[in-house]
């Protein structure tokens, strides 16, 4: 693979950056010199767009219930934890501490819990969005028949995150019991989009039986679908999981895989994720090219219980405290914190 034709030419480059073959050996080669080249390229389209500004989210976990068994998650409903749902008030309380901090982005997040029926999200979603003026507000709350997400969208959401996970159908049944449907994953993020969210997409790096063809694959479908925000992290196995004995995904690719989407949809919001900060890898993924870090605001009640994957990072900090470490970290490393409302360019 030659770097110098490859960079040559705006256009000629990403002509072949969608080529699925290319990708593919893109991803399956070890290239370190070639790698960097592309997360510099990458660096340099992120600031293009959103200059050297890093966007903060308040990510709220308020319920760890799901009534699904995917089969990589530490919260499937067969994982014998103990389970919380946080009340309307301690949410409205988390969040009111959050938007005196400065955060204007609330994410809440939760496993898909029946108890949080389309009238309680409703209320939840209106009644932050009264509250908190100029916040926009992020749910990532599963699968949901399109009349569920109307409502949402109509209470007042802005955002929503569904990751497709794969976009191989035999690869998905692999990570997804038989009660779980690829075309019902897909149909949701089309309604998502056809409703006017901002929609978020994405999925892991290194999950069982993944190829480096399935990446490439997962790379082209969100170019095509041109996601708002892009969420990828490092698959990590959790001990309750029936993954539970399959080797954690590279960081090393996680953050070459940030630099290609970040070439691929230059304006979308990609989060450098908590399972990258796992491995200590969160500034790299940011210089890669993310633009985003979620910083998880959940009370004392849901802390330490949202065990999706192992080895979780757990602050202990306020909300303050944590912002300003994020903040001098970020300035260290040159690039600026931003607490703005961080929309994507797309709906400016
Ligand atoms: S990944 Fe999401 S939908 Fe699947 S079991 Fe976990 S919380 Fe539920």
């Amino acid at each position: 693979m030659n770097g110098q034709i490859i960079f040559s030419d705006d256009e000629i480059f990403l002509k072949k950056l969608v080529n699925e073959d290319f990708l593919t050996s893109l991803i399956s080669s070890d290239d370190k010199t070639l790698q960097s080249k592309f997360i510099e390229r990458a660096d340099d389209k992120r600031r293009e767009f959103f200059s050297n500004r890093i966007y903060i989210r308040g990510l709220i976990e308020f319920s760890n219930y799901c009534k699904n068994d995917c089969f990589y998650c530490g919260i499937r409903k067969s994982s014998k934890i103990a389970r919380y749902r946080l009340t309307k008030d301690e949410i409205m309380e988390t969040c009111s501490e959050a938007y005196s901090a400065g955060i204007r982005t609330f994410v809440l997040q939760s496993g898909e819990d029946l108890f949080f029926s389309k009238e309680k999200i409703v209320d939840l979603v209106s009644s932050l969005k009264n509250e908190f003026p100029g916040s926009a507000l992020t749910l990532s709350i599963g699968e949901k028949p399109k009349d569920e997400y109307k409502a949402y969208k109509i209470a007042g959401a802005d955002r929503f995150l569904l990751r497709h996970e794969t976009i191989n159908k035999e690869h998905y049944e692999k990570l997804h019991p038989i009660s779980m449907s690829f075309e019902n994953r897909l149909r949701s993020l089309k309604d998502l989009k056809d409703l006017g969210f901002q929609v978020g997409s994405g999925f892991m790096v290194g999950s069982p039986w993944q190829t480096a063809r399935n990446l490439a694959e997962d790379l082209r479908f969100l170019r095509l679908i041109q996601p708002h925000m892009v969420g990828i992290g490092p698959f990590i196995p959790q001990k309750l999981s029936p993954f539970k004995d399959f080797p954690p995904g590279s960081a090393d690719l996680t953050v070459f895989l940030i630099a290609l989407i970040r070439l691929l949809i230059p304006d979308a919001l990609i989060p450098s994720t908590t399972a990258l900060e796992t491995m200590n890898r969160r500034e790299e993924g940011i210089k890669a090219g993310a633009n985003v870090i979620m910083i998880n605001i959940s009370p004392d009640k849901a802390r330490g219980k949202y065990i999706i994957y192992d080895g979780k990072p757990r602050s202990v900090l306020s909300v303050s405290d944590e912002l300003e470490k994020i903040d001098g970290k970020l300035a260290k490393a040159g690039f600026s914190m931003s607490l703005d409302i961080g929309d994507s360019p797309r709906v400016l």
